[in-house]
């Protein structure tokens, strides 16, 4: 099972990986060892076989000339004391005249003996009851042409082996030490590299909704903990953003209610105070009829506002004719124009067809004309006009008012945003942003362009279906 820490998890991985690279290279290491330890025995055991044949044994020369122990230190470097030596015959049959006593026990191979009457040297290692194994060269001698000899020697790989036998135990000692070390080291590092991350975690667990104005600490170093930390901040910012637009808007709409509401309750505390003549109860009943249809549109719009940003807000299936939704709503706000002393003038084309709900787009196109009326004022013009554009079908709201200066092109498609100027006209705001949010649920887009001179023009696109 892993453990749960990322700094367990990565010290195990790292001592996980320094073992086994340590035991490839440890292997490495002792194979190669080994191979150049018996390579250089072999090399060692040629040298003493070439010096024995060319100086030892020879009719002229019976015996051993040379002093063996003088050979073995000159190849090997040091005269074993399990050395061994003799000449053969031809036939492997040992002469009694060369050859050490102990080297009676050399076993004479029928391989060896083959491999020396081809003239070949055979190298064999042999267990001869000792307690370590022998190397054994069976070496021809070849005079005139054929097989005069034959020469064995040998050496008892004790060193070898004791060498080997050092290595590994120097390897089996160092290793859990320095895997120990490495361990221990590894745990440190991967401490102090995680540290960033228990403060980050402390200050997270810190920022509640409360605290959202508050960020993690940046180091600057632009490494992956940097770039988290900023990433977080990012997304802080943007919560920090929409929880203060949540509250802004919790505030304005409880603000735009309690006002109805209070007119309301001024006006029933006072007709209730005394008795009134039944124009009277009239037209305080219809003043209050006018502030309860306020409150009515506000919650229409706070609940339509709502739908749009759970994502509930439907598009509708119901397939529209725009340049007719465009009349309707043109002809029916005529009055309103004509009573502001608006000029209102309207500009359609063939059909042009839309999936849609009409009454939201009815709603969307009312509020653009009743803005472009109201700030326009008297003597003002509002233009509408539908335009296709390739797949799209773009719908223009033009007036001759004040414009909306750059800064605010963008505030005031937010929920009860009204430029100071405005809000004398007895709006509260939400007739842009619930234009948008009906745009958006069509697939479509509401921008706003204006100019200080020639008035807004206030542009929406819908995709348009084709038949
Ligand atoms: P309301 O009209 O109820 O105040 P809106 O959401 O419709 O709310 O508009 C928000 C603000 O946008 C308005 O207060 C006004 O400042 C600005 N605005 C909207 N339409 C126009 C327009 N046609 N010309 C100039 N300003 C406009």
């Amino acid at each position: 099972m892993m453990p749960s820490s990322i700094r367990a998890r990565l010290t195990l991985w790292y001592v996980s990986l320094l073992t086994v690279t340590l035991l490839l290279l440890g292997g490495a290491g002792y194979g190669v060892l080994s191979y150049s330890l018996s390579h250089q025995v072999d090399q060692a055991l040629s040298g003493v076989a070439r010096v024995l044949a060319e100086h030892g044994g020879s009719d002229q020369n019976p015996g051993f000339p040379l002093d063996v122990d003088e050979v073995f230190r000159r190849f090997f470097g040091f005269s074993p004391w399990e050395r061994y030596f003799r000449m053969l015959d031809p036939l492997g049959r040992r002469d009694p005249r060369h050859g050490a006593e102990r080297s009676e026990k050399l076993p004479v191979s029928p391989i060896a003996i083959e491999n020396a009457s081809r003239g070949l040297p055979t190298f064999e290692t042999v267990e001869l009851g000792e307690p370590h194994p022998v190397r054994i060269l069976t070496f021809p001698v070849v005079q005139g042409g054929r097989l005069a000899r034959v020469v064995q020697v040998g050496t008892s790989l004790q060193s070898i082996i004791e060498t080997r036998n050092r290595f590994l135990l120097i390897m089996a000692g160092l290793l859990p030490l320095g895997l120990l070390l490495a361990g221990a080291g590894g745990w440190m590092l991967a401490r102090r590299a995680l540290l960033p991350v228990d403060r980050m975690t402390e200050a997270a667990n810190r920022i509640g909704a409360e605290h959202l104005a508050e960020r993690l600490e940046e180091t600057g170093a632009d490494d992956e903990l940097d770039r988290l930390a900023r990433t977080l901040n990012g997304m802080l910012a943007r919560l920090d953003a929409a929880f203060s637009q949540v509250r802004r808007f919790t505030a304005n709409a409880s603000h735009e209610l309690q006002t109805p509401l209070t007119i309301l309750k001024g006006e029933l505390e006072v007709a209730l105070r005394s008795r009134r003549s039944p124009e009277e109860y009239r037209e305080t009943l219809q003043s209050e009829l006018d502030e309860v249809n306020r409150m009515i549109q506000l919650v229409d719009g706070l609940l339509l506002l709502a739908r749009s940003e759970a994502g509930v807000l439907g598009r509708g299936s119901q397939l529209l004719d725009l340049a007719e939704l465009v009349h309707q709503v043109g002809s029916r706000l005529k009055v309103l124009a004509d009573a502001h002393s608006v000029e209102l003038t309207i500009e359609t084309l063939e059909p042009v067809l839309v999936l849609g709900d009409a009454e939201h787009l009815s709603r969307l196109l009312s509020n653009l004309v009743e803005n472009g009326i109201k700030y326009s004022g008297p003597g003002g013009r509002v233009a509408i006009s539908l335009e296709r554009l390739g797949d799209r079908a773009s719908v223009r709201v033009s007036d001759t008012g004040p414009g909306i200066p750059e800064e605010l092109r963008e505030q005031i498609f937010q929920p009860f945003f009204r430029s100071p100027d405005a809000i004398s006209h007895r709006g509260v705001g939400l007739g842009l942003s619930i234009a948008r949010a009906i745009a958006a649920a069509h697939e479509g887009s509401l921008e706003v362009e204006s100019s200080p001179e020639q008035g807004s023009t206030f542009r929406l696109i819908l995709p348009m279906r084709r038949f």
